[in-house]
């Protein structure tokens, strides 16, 4: 028992999980995350609502109302790229507290024939989330139908956006040892008491195309989320039938490579991911290049990734941050400034999230992903 574990008390679902892994044997970090952030009743995002300043972590559309409105202008772009569809279904992966559609909405108004052809889709899985999101979608002049899965929305052409959505879906990871790749999972402690890793003895199956041994060396961590790539494909293939394009932006990496990313966040601050299951948020940085190669697989263009901080600056942030700062008081406009800082600078948030789109075919390339 670590001398964290030690002061920590159990919680319920760390009670049921080690009752579990008596009974069966150790289960996959896919498995666990699943359950630590989406079990029905013990669940991180099905017991509270985690985001914002009383919360656990934050995100750029709290942080700052210039992020939402520059992607509510791309969105606007976008469905005039398709030739301004009269109907077309506008989608949120993950919406969180509502905030990025609001203001997305807000700025959007600059055509009123978007939100008049928008039927909006919120992919939300929280019940507590849903009702959050209800209230302030309620200033709106739209009437958001809400999805537990993508794939239960009727197709339409589509505008689909997701931030910090596919961090939180489940991943496995593997252990370079000396004969090849083995499954870390999460098992039992010396005290049989609390979760802690453990590996599989039996190899790694080969659908999870892991690297060849020889790229790689013994101690090497390798993550793969086949939940994120059939989440992706189903995309692509929506775009690809119906036309539209996708933007998803989150923390991770450009191009695959080694190491644990798996980490938690409680009260603002990293906590051991196998430490209070369902009171803290547990992610995994998003791998890019698995992303882009779905595209590519499902016959639609792939745009970028490019780094967050690029991306909003070629939407025009500064331009954008100086307008609202215009005939505010000294310590508004600063906190506006800060916002944008805070969303942009590569040693803030601008360089760690990148962004990448789907298009379908013989859409041009969206604004800010030129590479
Ligand atoms: N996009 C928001 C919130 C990010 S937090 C923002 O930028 O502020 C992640 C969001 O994804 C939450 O709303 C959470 O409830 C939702 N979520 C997590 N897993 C999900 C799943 N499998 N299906 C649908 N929504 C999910």
């Amino acid at each position: 028992m670590t001398a964290t574990q030690n002061y920590t008390p159990i919680t319920p679902l760390e009670e049921r999980l080690v009752d579990l892994i008596k009974l069966k044997g150790p289960i996959s970090i896919a498995d666990y995350m699943t359950d630590a952030l989406g079990h029905p009743h013990e669940g991180y995002y099905m017991r509270q609502t985690p985001i914002g300043a009383d919360g656990d972590f934050t995100t750029a559309p709290e942080i700052s109302q210039v992020f939402g409105e520059l992607i509510g202008l791309w969105l606007v772009e976008a469905w005039q790229s398709m030739g301004s569809p009269e109907s077309f279904n506008l989608i949120e992966l993950g919406p969180g507290r509502g905030t990025l559609m609001v203001d997305i909405l807000r700025a959007a108004r600059l055509r009123p024939g978007f939100a008049r052809a928008a039927q909006v889709w919120l992919v939300e899985t929280s019940g507590l989330l849903r009702l959050e999101q209800q209230k302030r979608l309620k200033e709106t002049e739209v009437s958001p139908l809400w999805a537990d899965d993508f794939g239960d929305i009727p197709p339409a052409p589509s505008l689909i956006v997701a931030n910090e959505f596919f961090d939180c879906l489940p991943i496995h990871q593997f252990e370079r040892v000396k004969t090849g790749w083995r499954e870390r999972l999460v098992g039992l402690d010396e005290s049989g008491t609390r979760l802690a890793f453990t590996l599989d003895p039996t190899p790694a199956a080969p659908e999870y195309n892991l690297p060849e041994i020889t790229e790689s060396e013994i101690g090497d961590i390798f993550e793969v989320s086949p939940i994120s790539l059939d989440f992706a494909g189903t995309i692509c293939r929506t775009l690809k039938e119906n036309g539209g394009h996708a933007l998803i932006i989150d923390y991770g990496h450009m191009e695959r490579g080694f190491g644990d990313t798996l980490q938690a966040v409680k009260d603002h601050a990293y906590w051991p991911p196998l430490l209070s299951p369902g009171h803290a948020d547990i992610t995994a940085h998003v791998d890019f290049e698995a992303l882009s190669k779905v595209a590519i697989e499902n016959g639609i263009n792939a745009h970028g990734p490019v780094t967050q901080g690029r991306f909003l600056d070629r939407l025009g942030l500064a331009l954008r941050v100086e307008a609202l700062c215009k005939g505010q008081p000294e310590d508004k406009a600063n906190e506006i400034r800060a916002g944008a800082t805070r969303i942009a600078a590569s040693n803030a948030m601008g360089e760690i999230f990148k962004v990448l789109s789907y298009s379908s075919p013989n859409l041009p390339t969206p604004a800010g992903l030129e590479t």
